[in-house]
């Protein structure tokens, strides 16, 4: 038991009811406690309830220590339980890919807004995907025959992240396919001019921007947050060559940040997307710009 830790008794023989009484006393939130007690116990939602008289194992005691100590070092809970819920996914992330945000499911909503019209099947990107939290909800929530998914990412760890959490996909999962490089540059020449579907949630805070968390900064790869001095390198990119990608009447969104809409904008249509529209979040700021190739 480390000092970081919660006691038991001498005897070992501890139930998680005060096992999570202890944890809630150490975090701070009882919220944040009972995640960490039932990942340790290995049982959630109305399963840890009725485990709350049993007596945890040495194990599971010593697994709960271990995490409650990286809680405590500042370490995002989301990699301290090694796995996150996006939309209808469980999946696996830690310090190699983003945290899976609640504003980026609305974008996987703003995706299937403009792909619904579309005939199928559909051939959709997602560019740099990080631990495939997008790419991967698009692919299991609209699967269809002949339906094609493509995950990219520069990042080879990140890739390794998002392969683990496609087998958590299962019937999906064949019409899914991940490819190793920057935005476009893995994708296949057969695609050119045949997407239906970009979406992204790319880097797009400035270097230097002062407002990011102090454990975003810490913790989170820099590689999937920032993207240059106005935060825009990697969205410019995305903007530039998204409509050679696209078929005819494609569309492409893309994840912005909260001041940066009519900047996006401006890149398509610089680009000659047509359907320019920046759209909000649940919060009601900018957060997302969505555009189309002209259908002829
Ligand atoms: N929304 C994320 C943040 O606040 C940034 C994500 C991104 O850059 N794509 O930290």
């Amino acid at each position: 038991m480390t000092g970081d830790g919660v006691d038991a008794p001498a005897d070992g023989a501890v139930s998680w009811r005060s096992l999570w009484e202890d944890t809630s006393r150490v975090v701070g939130a009882r919220n944040v406690a009972r995640w960490l007690c039932e990942a340790a116990c290995g049982a959630d939602g109305d399963e840890f309830i009725d485990e709350l008289e049993a007596f945890a194992t040495e194990r599971a005691v010593a697994h709960l220590d271990a995490m409650i100590a990286r809680h405590r070092r500042g370490e995002p809970l989301q990699y301290v339980l090694g796995r996150w819920s996006f939309r209808r996914l469980d999946l696996m992330v830690d310090r190699r890919v983003l945290i899976p945000r609640p504003e980026t499911e609305l974008l996987v909503e703003y995706a299937h807004e403009l792909l619904a019209p579309r005939p199928r099947p559909w051939r959709i990107v997602d560019l740099g995907t990080g631990s495939g939290a997008i790419g991967l909800s698009c692919a299991a929530e609209w699967r269809h025959e002949g339906l094609e998914v493509w995950l990219t990412d520069a990042s080879a760890d990140a890739l390794d992240v998002a392969r683990a959490n496609l087998a958590g996909i299962g019937r999906a999962a064949p019409n899914v396919r991940l490819v190793h490089g920057s935005w476009f540059e893995p994708l296949p020449d057969s695609a050119r001019g045949r997407l239906d579907l970009i979406v992204s949630n790319p880097p797009y805070i400035a270097d230097d921007d002062p407002d990011v968390d102090v454990s975003v900064r810490e913790w989170e790869p820099g590689s999937a947050l920032f993207a240059g001095a106005d935060g825009l390198d990697d969205l410019r990119r995305i903007a530039a060559e998204a409509l050679h990608w696209l078929a005819p009447g494609g569309a492409v969104v893309v994840e912005i940040g909260a001041h940066q809409g009519p900047a996006v904008a401006e890149l398509f249509r610089a680009a000659g997307a047509v359907d320019v529209t920046v759209r909000a979040d649940l919060s009601g700021r900018d957060r997302f710009v969505q555009a189309k190739r002209a259908a002829t």
